[in-house]
């Protein structure tokens, strides 16, 4: 028995899967094998936990269990439900806000249209004055005097 069979059967010793003979001379060469029994405690340390966990799995029936009270606790609800309009109008009176939000948007837009319009042309009116008479960009008072102290 050597080391290699060793690592190569843990699995088959942790699940008693060895023959007697072949489990005996494994728990030998254990005790006499400083790093096949480190190896041999480590595993078991893991597979213990892998177990664990599978025991903290839930069962099959678990889950259609948690369904099943889902589903009961809503048919519940259904029956002290809120009346129907809040249900179905409160999601229509959303959207309807929506739609009138954007429709206010568009005609202020449509509405300040000429205004805008108008302020652009007075910004190229300003411009084309300033460059007839060659003024430079305007400058920005305050600014000049916080940067000057
Ligand atoms: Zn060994």
């Amino acid at each position: 028995m050597d080391c290699l069979f060793i690592r190569r059967n843990l699995f088959s010793y942790q699940e008693h899967k060895l023959s007697d003979k072949d489990t005996k001379e494994f728990e030998a060469h254990l005790l006499s094998c400083a790093e096949c029994s480190r190896i041999v405690s480590e595993f078991r340390s893991v597979t213990s936990v892998i177990d664990l966990r599978k025991d903290a799995e839930p069962n099959p029936f678990a889950g259609t269990r948690i369904i099943q009270r889902l589903e009961s606790e809503m048919e519940s609800n259904k029956e002290k439900r809120e009346p129907v309009f809040i249900r179905i109008l409160q999601p229509l009176a959303v959207a309807a806000l929506l739609v009138i939000a954007v429709i206010i948007g568009f005609s202020i837009v449509k509405q300040r249209e000429p205004e805008i319009s108008a302020i652009i042309n007075h910004r190229q009116d300003i411009q084309a004055i300033q460059s007839d008479l060659n003024i430079p960009d305007f400058v920005d008072e305050d600014e000049t005097f916080f940067a000057n102290k």
